[in-house]
Formats: C-alpha cells, structure tokens, sequence
C-alpha cells in the first residue's frame, strides 16, 4: 500500500494519530505554542517522562528526537523533536530541520506506529522562514517515506492560514 500524505488546518493535540510530534525545546521542559498546547492537554505524564530522559540521557540536541506516551491526548504516543531556531541559515538549520522530520519517521516506525502527525516545526517563535521550512518539511517526508514503509499515513497539521497554503503549494496541490 502506498502510504498517503495529508494536510490540514487543526489543533495537533485533537489529531487521531499513532504519534503527534512536538516542536520541543533542547530542554524537554515544555514552554509556549504547539509545545505548551501538547503538554496541556495531555497532562503531566508526559512532563515527567521528559524530565527523566533528559536526566538519563541528557538534553535532546537540535534535529534529533525522543518519544514518550501521550498522556490523555487522543495519540498513543508524542514525539519530541527539536527544530533549528533560525539564525540566517548559517548553522545549517535546513539540515537540521530535515533531520527533525526524518528522525520522527524513523522513531515512530521503530515503535510500530503506521500514522504520525507533524506540526510546522520551527515556523513559529523559532523563525525558519515559512516558505523554505513548509518545502524541507514536504519533500524530506515524501523522501524519507520509501525507508519507513511501515509508515502508511502523515499527516501535516497546520494552526495557521500561511503554513496551510504553503504547504499545500509544495504538495502540488
Ligand atoms: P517552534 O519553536 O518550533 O517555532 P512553535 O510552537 O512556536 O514552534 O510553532 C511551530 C508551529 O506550530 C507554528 O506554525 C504554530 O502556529 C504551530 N502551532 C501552535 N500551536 C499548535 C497546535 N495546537 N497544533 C498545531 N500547530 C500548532
């Protein structure tokens, strides 16, 4: 079966997904948009098991991704990845952020997951230009789908009007 790839506008924390992933802090210590609205609504399980990866393993370096339960969220678990926080693309941020994308798909397939969620990560309070973070985010998913075969659905959730549009642009829709 050929998996499929869909975009919509929405809150992430109500997707019915496998894995939601998180644009989270090196820290795992939660903090404003998407990644406050996660540790929100699902309550502080996920707080906790954050806070013991972190002691176990250390803060999560940018581009990189941990996984924990999704506490009451409707998904069964949350993957926290760390975008690039936009610095003029000098610190190889599109690298960066394409390994988000990849390393969610690779963590979520490892744990038997066929549906993940992802929101614009690094498009809000981190800066990455919109236009350039919605083609990073199409085209390495599209790419990276061929080595996750597990991985039947993606679903891209947008919280805003722009990232939807540019997002459906790179899509070709
Ligand atoms: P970053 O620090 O990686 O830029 P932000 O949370 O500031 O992360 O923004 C990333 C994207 O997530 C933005 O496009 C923002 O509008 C969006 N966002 C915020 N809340 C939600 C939500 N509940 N569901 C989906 N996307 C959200």
């Amino acid at each position: 079966m050929q998996s499929t790839i869909e975009i919509v506008m929405g809150d992430i924390t109500k997707i019915k997904c496998d894995a939601i992933v998180n644009a989270a802090k090196s820290s795992l210590t939660g903090g404003g948009g998407v990644d406050g609205a996660i540790h929100k609504a699902g309550g502080s399980t996920i707080l906790d098991e954050c806070k013991l990866i972190v002691a176990q393993s250390g803060e999560c370096p940018t581009g990189e991704a941990v996984i924990t339960s999704a506490g009451k969220l409707p998904a069964k678990y949350v993957i926290h990845t760390v975008g690039p926080v936009w610095e003029g693309g000098t610190q190889s941020e599109p690298e960066k952020l394409a390994n988000c994308y990849r390393n969610s798909l690779f963590l979520a397939q490892e744990h038997g997951c066929t549906s993940i969620a992802f929101p614009n990560i690094s498009a809000g309070v981190y800066g990455y230009p919109k236009k350039d973070a919605a083609k990073i985010a199409y085209h390495t998913v599209k790419q990276t789908l061929s080595q996750t075969p597990a991985i039947k659905k993606v679903v891209f959730v947008c919280f805003d009007e722009e990232n939807y549009q540019l997002m459906l642009k790179e899509s070709g829709k």
